[in-house]
């Protein structure tokens, strides 16, 4: 390698509504960075010439500043298999099954390490962010869904198939609500931003001013009930402190299996942190051993929307110069 080009890589970041890629320098900043819509619906083809296009781009930027792009990192959401093929991605049918690696990999000539988007998240905040002074951590993202990565050693656990970290997935009712993924009960269906706004809704149903008469039910969304709960309204305060409840209930489990340093809290709902963590921490410790339970700390995320495209440009600058897998 030219010693006198400076190094940089892509990071992409797929959701299912927003793409975002960027150009990283070896610390992480962001040199450069480009959003556009997903807009999967238009197909497999249409998707990966959106991604030649971007990538493209940013090579471009790349080279007119002098660096040399060494890397792809890409998080995506769903099942990704430790070679980088699509088990299950439930926003973005279209990539089933395909090994995202190896087509990048081919469209750019580029190393290319593709991970799940919370898995990358969590590596990002791990090597950049709130979990730079833990080497163990937990990543919990709080969204439409919630997404679970677990970093053990400054690596990211995905497990041996590839699919670990799926905290969303952990019963917290064994009698409870049917989960999109066919279980009973999950996280997701009592701590996600969709599951505080089915909550909602259903109280609204018994008494439609529970939330104050200026919120109508078309309006309800997290953050809504957010501002409801921050004017002291005691039904949406109740709310969150249900969701903080029952992820408290998953944590506990995870904290006396794993005895690890930290949760980092990320995503949308993310924003009403307060709002849940003291129901949070009381369930922690009413479950946990109080030797795990005393020693955990409870952060915020502090890479925000750029967690993803950060955390991919960081897992495969990781791939590279540490030699993992
Ligand atoms: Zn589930």
């Amino acid at each position: 390698m030219d010693k006198k080009l400076k190094m940089a890589c892509i990071g992409i970041d797929i959701g299912g509504t927003n793409l975002r890629m960027a150009l990283l320098d070896n610390r992480g900043a962001i040199i450069h960075r480009t959003k556009c819509s997903t807009d999967i619906h238009h197909g497999r083809e249409a998707f990966f010439s959106l991604l030649r296009k971007g990538i493209e781009s940013l090579l471009l930027v790349a080279k007119d500043k002098c660096y040399e792009t060494v890397g792809l990192g890409v998080g995506v959401p769903g099942l990704v298999a430790n070679d980088g093929c699509m088990l299950v991605s439930v926003n973005l049918p279209p990539l089933d099954g395909i090994n995202l690696r190896d087509e990048l990999q081919a469209m750019t000539g580029l190393p290319t390490v593709v991970a799940n988007d919370v898995n990358a998240f969590a590596f990002g905040e791990s090597v950049y962010g709130a979990g730079r002074d833990y080497r163990s951590f937990l990543m919990v993202t709080l969204g439409t869904g919630v997404g679970g990565g677990l970093i053990l050693d400054r690596t990211v656990w995905t497990g041996i198939d590839g699919v670990a970290g799926e905290f969303g997935h952990v019963t917290v009712e064994p009698n409870g609500r049917l989960c999109r993924c066919g279980n009973y009960g999950c996280l997701e269906q009592y701590a996600s931003a969709n599951a505080l706004v089915a909550a909602a809704r259903e109280i609204m149903a018994r008494e439609k001013d529970a939330f104050g008469e200026a919120l109508r039910d078309k309006d309800i969304s997290t953050q809504k009930l957010a501002e409801a709960a921050l004017d002291g309204n005691s039904a949406a305060l109740a709310l969150f402190a249900e969701a903080g409840r029952y992820l408290g209930i998953a944590v506990a489990s995870v904290v006396n299996l794993l005895n690890l340093e930290a949760v980092i809290i990320g995503g949308g709902v993310a924003a009403s942190f307060d709002l849940l963590s003291e129901s949070l921490k009381r369930e922690i410790h009413a479950r946990a051993f109080p030797i795990p339970a005393g020693r955990l700390r409870i952060e915020r995320a502090a890479l925000g929307d750029d967690g993803g495209i950060i955390g991919s440009g960081a897992l495969v600058m990781d791939h590279l110069f540490r030699g993992n897998p």
